[in-house]
């Protein structure tokens, strides 16, 4: 088959001119070594058919096989050479093919010859035949080099048409008509195959050039971020060191102002520190924003705490909360040794606290309530949510809110209001944990914002002896824990929880008052003795008691001091060092709760 790439008597154009014709030409080239062996059986079944008619040619015929199969094997060799040259193909490589493929097709001639003259009435149509098959097979082995097909057609055809035509019949010239317009198709197909591919090989290499033009693009534009997040980030950075010098100068003004009882130099003063004081989140949330652009920290992804991450935000905001008159609390649908979680918890926690702080910012009056549950058939997901009871947000702004400095209804850009750049820290945040942030939101109706980590197993709970020693016997309790320390409520709580009892944490009085007004009843108040703001454990259960808990307390205090152990036992409140062990904190609270029913 392969056979049919014959010789191109046309010269051919200079490779680099041509790059695809060059590609077809070396393909054709490796076609045709592929099957000389072929074109040998195809040759070796003409010399059989001289044989079966008894043609006077048939030792001819034999002589021929030989050459012809000669002339074919060192075309196939000196394909092979020229192509193992390498490097691209010059004009004279090109000529040198063709001249074998011109040589090859040459001896087609001799068997067309023989088969007209010896008077068989078969052999000319088999051999025309023969000939027409190894033809129509060239079509795609000469991989659209139309010159090539038509070197090798040009020798076979004339022969044939020749053949036929000296044969004087009426047949004979109907024969060679048809032949020429089957070898004219022949050779349109080969053309337009020939078309199609360099067509193909343009479009290739078009694409291949606007792909290397886009990704030079792309890192031109990447390199740009890095560049303009290195600027801001530097900018930002520096700025702060004098903005902050600025500040002191503005409160040494407003001290040498008091000094001289100078009320306008004061009000000067009061107004730098102000203006600059509210400078600082803008420049934090800047560097911030190009610290994550910059990747400048890898995330580190581990299995963690939930709520430990929720009581530590709870706590970060617990003033704001208290100033802004609301009720911040955590709040968990599972114990919390359930709620561990696969995550960044550095980067977990900068997204919760943005969260809480735009809760507490744009909530006037109720709650915030930082939760975390199992989710999904399986329970594979821990779900981290935030809500609020706020001014909520319009369906419309739910995708931009996200968007760097998008504000809603705050055209004039107040920054006293922020400045539009929480949500897109919070954006790139999640896009760095590789979890997707939902808002459930409408006007007047508060708004949820949460997201699903994947869900870890805690190293497990200790068993109730580990954790303390404790009989895991009698009923199950419910606790209320107040304390200000985010560590000391989750560790009680997973303590308590682990010897199947319900826990709910309070970090201060408010919270504490929240959870006994909501419907919960607890068996006993676990309560620590110092809280934040000079309050004691003592007034907490105090007021407790008289909003209508009347759940027996335990004082729980680092500090035994007489006086400490004085007040505690003049209201009459059982008091527990909190270094002594689990054990003792479990049979003391049990001891507590029997004597009180
Ligand atoms: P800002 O600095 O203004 O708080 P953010 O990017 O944090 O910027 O928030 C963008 C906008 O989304 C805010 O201006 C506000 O209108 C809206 N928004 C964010 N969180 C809440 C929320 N919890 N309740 C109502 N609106 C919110």
């Amino acid at each position: 088959v392969s056979d049919t790439l014959e010789a191109d008597p046309r010269p051919l154009p200079p490779a680099a001119a041509n790059p695809a014709r060059e590609l077809q030409v070396q393909f054709a080239c490796r076609q045709v070594q592929r099957s000389p062996w072929v074109v040998v059986a195809a040759d070796a079944f003409v010399v059989w058919l001289f044989w079966r008619a008894h043609s006077p040619h048939a030792h001819e015929a034999i002589a021929w096989l030989a050459v012809a199969t000669m002339v074919g094997l060192a075309r196939a060799m000196h394909g092979r050479r020229l192509l193992a040259a390498g490097g691209a193909w010059g004009e004279a490589r090109q000529r040198q093919l063709t001249l074998s493929f011109l040589a090859v097709g040459a001896t087609r001639v001799w068997p067309i010859a023989f088969a007209f003259d010896g008077g068989d009435i078969d052999l000319p149509y088999l051999v025309t035949m023969v000939m027409m098959g190894l033809a129509a097979g060239g079509v795609t082995t000469s991989a659209g080099v139309t010159s090539l097909y038509v070197a090798w057609c040009v020798p076979v055809c004339t022969g044939l048409v020749a053949g036929w035509i000296s044969l004087r019949t009426f047949e004979g010239s109907w024969i060679a008509v048809l032949l020429i317009l089957m070898f004219a198709l022949l050779v349109s197909y080969v053309r337009d195959y020939g078309r199609t591919l360099r067509r193909q090989f343009d479009l290739a290499q078009r694409l291949q050039r606007e792909r290397d033009r886009a990704e030079t693009e792309r890192e031109r534009a990447e390199n740009a971020i890095v560049a303009r997040t290195r600027f801001f980030a530097a900018a930002s950075h520096d700025l702060r060191q004098p903005l902050s010098a600025l500040r002191w100068f503005g409160a040494a003004v407003v001290e040498h102002a008091r000094q001289m009882n100078h009320a306008e130099l004061k009000m000067i003063g009061e107004n730098i520190e102000r203006i600059l004081e509210m400078a600082q989140p803008l420049l934090r949330q800047y560097l911030e924003i190009a610290r994550i652009d910059a990747h400048s920290r890898e995330v580190a992804m581990v299995a963690g705490s939930v709520p430990a991450v929720l009581e530590l935000v709870l706590d970060a905001h617990a003033r704001e909360a208290i100033e802004c008159k609301l009720n911040l609390r955590t709040s968990f649908g599972d114990p919390v040794a359930r709620l561990f979680a696969h995550s960044d918890f550095e980067i977990l926690q900068g997204i919760v606290s943005n969260l809480v702080g735009n809760a507490l910012k744009f909530t006037p009056a109720g709650e915030v309530v930082l939760h975390a549950a199992r989710a999904g058939p399986g329970g594979e997901w821990v779900r981290v949510s935030v809500r609020d009871t706020g001014i909520g947000i319009a369906p419309e702004n739910h995708e931009r809110i996200f968007d760097d400095f998008y504000q809603v209804g705050n055209p004039s850009r107040m920054q006293s209001k922020g400045v539009g750049l929480g949500l897109a820290i919070v954006r790139r945040q999640v896009e760095r944990l590789g979890v997707r942030l939902h808002v459930e939101s409408s006007v007047g109706h508060g708004s949820t914002f949460w997201f699903e980590l994947p869900a870890a197993d805690a190293t497990p709970p200790p068993p109730a002896a580990a954790a303390g020693g404790a009989p895991a016997q009698g009923r199950s309790l419910q606790v209320l824990v107040v304390d200000d320390e985010p560590s000391v409520r989750l560790s009680l709580r997973m303590m308590l929880e682990a010897v199947g009892w319900t826990v709910r944490t309070a970090s201060g009085l408010p919270q504490a008052v929240h959870e006994i007004q909501g419907g919960f009843a607890p068996d006993v108040l676990l309560v620590d003795f110092r809280l934040q703001d000079e309050l004691s454990g003592i007034e907490v259960v105090g007021e407790l008691h008289a909003s209508g808990c009347e759940a027996p307390a335990l004082i729980l205090t680092g500090d035994t001091t007489p006086q400490t152990l004085a007040d505690i036992q003049a209201r009459g409140l059982t008091m527990l060092d909190k270094s002594r062990q689990g054990s003792e904190l479990l049979t003391t609270i049990r001891r507590l709760v029997d004597k009180g029913s």
